[in-house]
């Protein structure tokens, strides 16, 4: 399987790097090697001091496909998850600086947080889903799929020019605002409206 993440898709969070508006959907991908074990611990990695958090609903894919049209892009998924896209800060802005790419800052080991999945039909609609991220019990990031620049079908649309789409693909859709650095023995509690989906100690 494969994880695509898509960058700068929540306007807050673009000016919050001061990063420009794209075209297009940023897409990176991120091998399976960096799936954070289920009940393991985050560890900051030695080669960065500025890892922050990104929560971000996840969509997993369910069907094989490719050129997917935005109106049957529905289709090729039935769970909705959230996660966490860890990114060591501090390295991603000296890749960027050299026009790099951003892999060793955002596709380590253990930058892939991914929580349960709930299933789709659970949702009156995938466009408007409510997610929160808890640091320590209090509320620092606040996202609503609806304030997506591209929404769930449009991104599987984009993607899938480039990237054939497997079963069990997952989709990382981009953080709202609210980034921020984790420090050790930080407790980070990911939710969909009132459901908890994850919970991870930083170490
Ligand atoms: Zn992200």
């Amino acid at each position: 399987m494969k994880i695509i993440c898509i960058g700068r898709n929540y306007a807050a969070h673009i000016d919050e790097l001061e990063n420009e508006r794209p075209k297009d959907p940023v897409v990176f991908l991120k091998p399976d090697t960096a799936i954070l074990l289920k009940k393991q611990p985050f560890f900051i990695p030695e080669f960065s001091d500025n890892v922050h958090h990104e929560v971000e609903i996840l969509v997993k894919i369910n069907r094989i496909g490719k050129h997917i049209d935005h109106k049957f892009a529905h289709k090729y998924y039935d769970e909705i998850g959230l996660g966490i896209d860890f990114t060591a800060r501090d390295l991603q802005s000296q890749l960027k600086e050299k026009g790099l790419p951003w892999e060793k800052a955002k596709a380590f080991d253990g930058s892939a947080v991914i929580g349960n999945f709930l299933p789709k039909n659970k949702f009156e609609s995938v466009d408007n889903i409510n997610f929160t991220l808890e640091k320590n019990g209090i509320t620092v990031q606040k996202g609503n799929t609806a304030l997506m620049l591209w929404k769930i079908d449009e991104l599987i649309e984009y993607i899938s020019k480039y990237f054939t789409l497997k079963i069990g693909d997952i989709i990382f859709t981009g953080t709202p605002a609210g980034v921020a650095k984790v420090a050790p023995e930080d407790k980070l509690t990911g939710y969909i409206e009132k459901t908890e989906i994850f919970s991870i100690k930083v170490k």
